[in-house]
This record gives C-alpha cells, sequence and structure tokens, in this order.
C-alpha cells in the first residue's frame, strides 16, 4: 500500500504572527512529492494560517475542539468555527489534553464524534506512559485508547481519521523511540484496526510523535508502517521543519 507521507506541526502553545510568516514563506515555496503538511497553530492564528499557508500540499489543522456544538463553553473552539475558517483538520487526544486538562478516552471518543460529523479530519493520538512500556501494558493501553473511539464512532470512521502513535517518554524529551520499537508498535496498531476492518487498516495513516527532527526522520518514515509524524519542537524550527518536509 502506497500510504502518502504526512508531517504534521503541532506548535502547542507556541508561535505567533512573525513564526506563521516566515514558516509559510519557507515552506509555500517547496515541491512535495506525494507527500501532505499539516499546520497546527494555537487557535487565535488559525484564520491567520489558513490565509498565509497557501500551498495546495499544505492544511491547516486545530489543537483541539470541544465535544459540544455550540453554547455556554467559556474559551472553547467548536468544529463549526473551523468550518467556518476552511480548518480542515483537528488533533484529538494528545497526551497534553489527556493529562493536563483531564481529557478521559470517552471524553476523546465525544470529540471524534463532533470533528467527523463536521467533517473535519481527525488527528487521533494514543500513546504509553514510560511505566506502562516497561509492565508490558502497551499494547493493551493502546488498545484501550483506541477502543473507546471504536465503540463510539465505528470503524467506518476511521476513513476519515488519522492515527499519531506517541509514546509520552518520547515526546519533548529529546528520546526518541527507535524506528524499530515504533514500527514495532505501529504494525500492533494497524494490525489492531484490520481485525476489524483490513482495507480501512491498509489504507488508514499513522504517524509516529516523539522528538522527531531532521536527523531521524528519514529512518522513521522508511519503516513499513510509519506514514509520517507529528512534531512539536522541531515545527517550531523554520530551516528544521523544512528539512524534515523534504525528507524521502
Ligand atoms: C507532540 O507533542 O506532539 C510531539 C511529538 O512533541 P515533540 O516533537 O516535541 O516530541
Amino acid at each position: 500500500m502506497n500510504r502518502k507521507i504526512i508531517v504534521a506541526a503541532n506548535w502547542k502553545m507556541n508561535g505567533d504572527t512573525q513564526l506563521i510568516n516566515d514558516m509559510s514563506a519557507a515552506l509555500n515555496q517547496l515541491t512535495y512529492k506525494n507527500k501532505q503538511v499539516i499546520v497546527c497553530p494555537a487557535a487565535p492564528y488559525l484564520s491567520q494560517a489558513v490565509s498565509a499557508f497557501s500551498h495546495p500540499d499544505i492544511a491547516v489543522g486545530a489543537q483541539t475542539i470541544n465535544d459540544r456544538e455550540s453554547g455556554a463553553y467559556t474559551g472553547e473552539i467548536s468544529a463549526l468555527m473551523l468550518n467556518d475558517l476552511n480548518v480542515q483538520y483537528t488533533i484529538l487526544g494528545h497526551s497534553e489534553r489527556r493529562t493536563h486538562f483531564g481529557e478521559s478516552s470517552a471524553l476523546v471518543a465525544d470529540k471524534v464524534a463532533e470533528a467527523l460529523d463536521k467533517n473535519l479530519t481527525v488527528i487521533l493520538c494514543v500513546g504509553e506512559t514510560l511505566a506502562q512500556r516497561e509492565q508490558g501494558e502497551t499494547e493493551a493501553y493502546l488498545t484501550s485508547q483506541l477502543q473507546a473511539v471504536l465503540d463510539k464512532v465505528g470503524i467506518k470512521a476511521f476513513e476519515q481519521m488519522i492515527v499519531a502513535y506517541e509514546p509520552l517518554w518520547a515526546i519533548g524529551t529529546g528520546v526518541s523511540a527507535s524506528a524499530a520499537v515504533a514500527q514495532e508498535t505501529h504494525e500492533f496498531i494497524r494490525g489492531y484496526l484490520a481485525s476489524y476492518d483490513e482495507t480501512i487498516a491498509n489504507r488508514i495513516s499513522i504517524l509516529y510523535g516523539g522528538s522527531v527532527n531532521a536527523g531521524n526522520c528519514q529512518e522513521l518514515f522508511s519503516q513499513t508502517d510509519i506514514d509520517g509524524a507529528l512534531i512539536g519542537g522541531a515545527s517550531l524550527k523554520v530551516e528544521e521543519f523544512k528539512n524534515i518536509c523534504l525528507a524521502e
């Protein structure tokens, strides 16, 4: 299966107008070979980003949404607002949302349902802690995170989704999972989805996230079940991110 490489930038609570201008000037002039780039700035910059990233292979995504359509939910942003701004993607279930904002797998599943209902493409993050990996609980934990979403929206919905495997011990630590460990885990995730629907499992893009940089992305991208990366720190550096976007 020849899946496109997806390079997604998660700027988290970083970045400003200057970064949007510098990054878009650098990325808009590149030629991407069978690649999709997705830039996810903080919410106040979404509109600016949609205008600035004008290249047909670059899309803009949000970092989360609320699971409700509208209403008295101070500070939140809705899928409908993303539709209004022509934002096509949203990250959901990032470990920082789960850890710092108490998002349960059930809430993540509700958000996925709302996003899909509004025709957004979801980048669903899953990943285990170091303790879980050391105790041999990685597969059971990833399964539970995926299962919550499968129970809510069903396997068909995964046609409109991307999965990002992000081990918590690799996020922002400077220590990426080895290509072999990442590949093995991606193969497990794809296999789990294949137990529901083989065609969908073969088509779905599974991104790796956790200290990806210009130096390690090539080896990761060359693995059979790794279809790109969700990138935090390195996506804030124009030259570094540009080189990741150009990696084969
Ligand atoms: C992330 O938070 O999605 C991430 C992968 O961060 P970093 O690349 O900085 O590890």
